[in-house]
């Protein structure tokens, strides 16, 4: 069985993990977000796709969730000696990686072809493919301007309600080379339980990739990122409620409208109304591997 799986970073990664752990790994295709891609003195990082990989193979700091685990933080120190900015933490083993990333784009690479190399260096075998080699960039709409996405969310910590999501570049940018082929070839289209607005907003707003699941023939379904009408870290629960009306699986149903045939949610949001859509009820909590084996298979299990 073949999944495409639409994933942000925290909640995207481990319901990755979840498919390529109850699934032929090769048979999993994730597309990830670079909506919150940035530069950090010279270097481009993909949070989204970095946590991804570190997940898949198996070195991520998993207290944090991003980053990798037993790191140190010497060159952070000695950047911020020196009079850099450190807002955007970077510790040195990470660093390793973004110096290849930023190498290969610095020489025509795309982005694409970089995060396969790296996914085959670690031992990754899954397939991990970003939603476009393009640049898009996720902008929040707040009550003290429109921020650049991490200026919002790392530097700012997410305080600042928001009031809308913009993605530059998304119109024009193609999808990148395997996307469609893997939604079209897919048996099953999941969206993993991430942020709606900022994880899952910027792929679907690829508009070649909004199109391919608006004609799938593959059923979709999602998992609500919800357990009790919160999240179980950041702020997508405060961005439902301001942006649309709600905190229950209704509102993450709305946010797919017309791209899922099936949510899934979590016992604690059993009796909620979930917008008229065929919901699958079960444990969503991915804390140890027999609760993502759970969540996958009763994923895989949706009868649609
Ligand atoms: P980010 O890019 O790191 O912000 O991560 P995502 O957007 O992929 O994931 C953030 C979302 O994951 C939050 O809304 C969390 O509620 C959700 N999440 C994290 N772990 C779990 C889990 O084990 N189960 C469920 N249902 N949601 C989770
Ligand atoms: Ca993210």
């Amino acid at each position: 069985m073949r999944v495409a799986l639409l994933a942000g970073g925290l909640g995207g990664s481990r319901f990755a993990r979840a498919l390529s752990e109850t699934l032929e790994p090769g048979d999993v295709t994730v597309v990830g977000n670079v909506g919150d891609d940035l530069e950090v003195s010279g270097l481009h990082v993909s949070p989204d796709l970095d946590t991804i990989l570190y997940t898949l193979a198996g070195l991520l700091d998993e207290e944090k969730g991003w980053g990798r685990a037993e790191e140190t933080w010497n060159a952070l120190e000695t950047a911020s000696q020196l009079g850099a900015e450190t807002w955007f933490q970077l510790g040195d083993r990470d660093l390793g990686l973004h110096l290849v990333r930023t190498e290969g784009l610095r020489h025509g690479e795309p982005l694409s072809s970089v995060t396969a190399r790296l996914a085959r260096a670690l031992g990754v075998e899954a397939t991990i493919l970003p939603a476009t080699d393009e640049r898009l960039r996720t902008w929040v709409e707040t009550p003290a301007g429109e921020l650049p996405f991490q200026e919002w969310f790392v530097r700012r910590q997410h305080r600042d309600e928001v009031d809308g999501v913009r993605f530059e570049g998304a119109e024009e940018a193609r999808a990148a080379p395997g996307v469609l082929a893997a939604i079209e070839a897919a048996d099953l289209i999941a969206i993993a339980p991430s942020n709606p607005f900022v994880s899952i907003g910027p792929i679907l707003a690829v508009t070649e990739i909004r199109r391919a699941l608006e004609r799938r023939r593959a059923p979709a379904v999602a998992v609500s990122p919800l357990i009790g009408g919160r999240t179980v870290r950041g702020p997508a629960d405060r961005m439902l409620a301001r942006l649309a009306g709600g905190t229950g699986p209704a509102q993450v149903t709305q946010c797919y409208k017309g791209l899922i045939d099936a949510l899934v949610v979590d016992e604690a949001d059993a009796d909620e109304d979930a917008g008229g859509i065929t919901t699958v009820v079960t444990r969503t909590l991915m804390s140890d591997a027999a609760a993502r084996r759970r969540l996958a298979e009763a994923v895989l299990g949706v009868p649609v």
